[in-house]
């Protein structure tokens, strides 16, 4: 969990273009700070959220037997693909 963003433009500071120890933005010379929603505190409450949220819903469809899964670890292409054929377009 190494995302960093620049505070001053929000760019992204991507991984294969800035070394760790790098504290500036590329673009602007802004502070690299990591993104708050990175923050394992903040991830546990997205997934307690998620959790209390969705799984209650995905048990409702699954049950009626309309879930549908897409494997979204795929080419954002082929999760399209997928999506589009289950929805018949
Ligand atoms: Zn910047």
């Amino acid at each position: 969990m190494t995302r960093r963003i620049c505070s001053s433009c929000r760019t992204p500071a991507i991984e294969v273009a800035y070394k760790d120890t790098e504290t500036r933005c590329h673009i602007c010379r802004g502070k690299l700070i990591r993104r708050t929603d990175d923050k394992p505190k903040v991830i546990k409450k997205r997934l307690k959220i998620f959790d209390k949220d969705v799984t209650p819903i995905v048990k409702h469809y699954r049950l009626k037997g309309h879930l549908k899964i897409v494997n979204g670890k795929q080419d954002p292409d082929k999760v399209t693909k997928d999506i589009l054929k289950i929805i018949n377009l």
